[in-house]
């Protein structure tokens, strides 16, 4: 008879620790839904005899290898790149591959685990899993780019494909990098097939993938404003970042009749009280990945707007918060000052940009918060629909593409308040956790041990 490992919550936590120490992001992400996760589970003791939380929170597999490179002066340069094929239960492994020196294999655990509860959510067949290199493309040529990806992709091809693994774009890849591994990919494989999504719209990409996450996460803050009787017309916004999340979100707050005040990047934040207008944004999308310049240039060409240097938008006033740059933005004290300035509605499109502290302001302020893993779940809903389409060589348009969008965040947020609501209130993260486990965990124990 099998012998139940009924471990309490910080017995759990500290075996996480021990067995992956300095990693803190992933021991932060496997925190925050372990905590959620225990109390649901209390009483099934089947999920606790399989080890099902434990099996969740160690990857399948953790694949690192060297790229190396030359740049333009002819140096031979050499980085580390990762795939993190986290659980495969209900579909292949779907995530990211991201760009930035920052990246570690802690960094990419974290988010591979994350995208594992976020997939699910979206109720389409999709695993969880996340790549990338401490690669910095700011400054690179675009031949600098082009053999990066090339010779990170002469790696990458072997692990993964359209029913292995189906990585995305994510921080530093965009439509150039997917296109540059895309093409890589199939000169190595002589193989077309829907092996990455955010690919291009002439080569199999969905005409809805660029928007897809900043709009989501738009939308699901519109359905926690609805919940509770509001609306986003007539909000004012604050969003930071300023890539391709920021710039979706702050469009579609904009379409919605919301005013939207900042915009960020590693260098600081502007602030423009006139409002961030469809025809500033433009110019933002062109600064950002066609000029490659620096949020900053936006105060040269827009009077009015000011450049806050090294800073980040929290402090400003305003109705709704969309954090859409990068983990662990928004700490305690700037998750206080957003709740003493009144902010009603906090929608995460980036992926845990704030930190558990700051978390736990939003949660006693009892204020609506989304948290990256429902909220920001569009940009990967529109890369499953992309898989759906290559698979079976069809094309959605735009207007439908949208709907389907529509529809699926609607979802993702009744799951929320399905496993989240109590009292009146809606714990979204709770509610996204259990949501997002369930399904992950009955697959597994369907599978026996494995
Ligand atoms: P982009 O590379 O397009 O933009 C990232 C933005 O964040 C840039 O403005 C960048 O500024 C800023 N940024 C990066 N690191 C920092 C930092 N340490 N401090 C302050 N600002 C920083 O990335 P995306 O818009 O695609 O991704 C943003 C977030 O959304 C990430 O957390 C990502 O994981 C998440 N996400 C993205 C999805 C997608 O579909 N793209 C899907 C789901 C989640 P700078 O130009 O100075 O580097």
């Amino acid at each position: 008879m099998a012998v139940s490992d009924h471990v309490d919550l910080a017995t759990f936590m500290a075996g996480v620790k021990k067995r992956n120490p300095g990693q803190t992001e992933f021991i932060q992400a496997v925190q925050e839904v372990a905590q959620d996760i225990y109390g649901f589970i209390d009483d099934k003791e089947e999920y606790h005899a399989a080890q099902i939380l434990r099996r969740m929170a160690e990857p399948d597999r953790v694949i690192s290898f060297r790229v190396c490179w030359e740049d333009d002066n002819h140096n031979i340069r050499v980085q580390r790149g990762y795939r993190i094929q986290n659980n495969n239960a209900i579909g292949p492994y779907k995530g990211g591959i991201r760009f930035h020196p920052s990246v570690t294999e802690s960094v990419l655990k974290f988010l591979a685990f994350e995208q594992t509860f976020k997939n699910s959510l979206t109720g389409l067949p999709m695993g969880g899993g996340k790549g990338g290199a401490n690669f910095n493309p700011r400054g690179k040529s675009d031949s600098e780019v082009m053999r990066f990806c090339q010779s990170f992709m002469t790696e990458l091809y072997r692990h993964i494909g359209p029913d292995t693994d189906v990585p995305a774009g994510d921080i530093g890849v965009g439509g150039r990098e997917i296109g540059y591994m895309f093409g890589q990919y199939k000169r190595i494989t002589n193989r077309w097939e829907g092996v990455l999504t955010g690919k291009g719209q002439e080569y199999g990409g969905s005409q809805m993938r660029p928007e897809a996450t900043g709009y989501g996460a738009v939308y699901f803050m519109q359905n926690m404003l609805k919940h509770a009787g509001h609306d986003v017309e007539g909000k004012t916004a604050v969003i930071s970042g300023s890539g391709n999340v920021a710039t979706h979100a702050a469009e579609k707050i904009t379409q919605l009749g919301g005013k939207v005040l900042t915009l960020s990047d590693s260098g600081g934040f502007i602030h423009d009280p006139d409002g961030i207008s469809q025809e500033k944004i433009d110019f933002v999308k062109q600064l950002k990945t066609v000029k490659r310049g620096r949020i900053s240039e936006y105060c040269d060409e827009f009077k009015g707007a000011s450049f806050h240097e090294g800073k980040r938008p929290w402090d400003v006033t305003c109705d709704l918060a969309l954090p859409c740059a990068t983990q662990n933005e928004l700490n305690e004290a700037e998750a206080a000052a957003l709740v003493k300035n009144g902010v009603q509605a906090v929608s995460e499109g980036a992926n845990m940009p704030t930190t558990l502290e700051g978390v736990k302001v939003f949660h006693d302020a009892k204020i609506l918060y989304g948290p990256g893993k429902a909220a920001n779940a569009g940009g990967v809903a529109v890369s499953g629909l992309e898989m759906s389409q290559n698979s079976e060589r069809i094309s959605w348009n735009h207007e439908r593409l949208g709907e389907m969008l529509t529809e699926l965040m609607e979802g993702i947020h009744e799951k929320c308040v399905e496993y989240g609501e109590h009292d009146g209130h809606v714990d979204y993260v709770k509610g996204a956790n259990i949501a997002g486990f369930k399904k992950v965990a009955d697959a597994m124990l369907a599978f026996g041990v494995v």
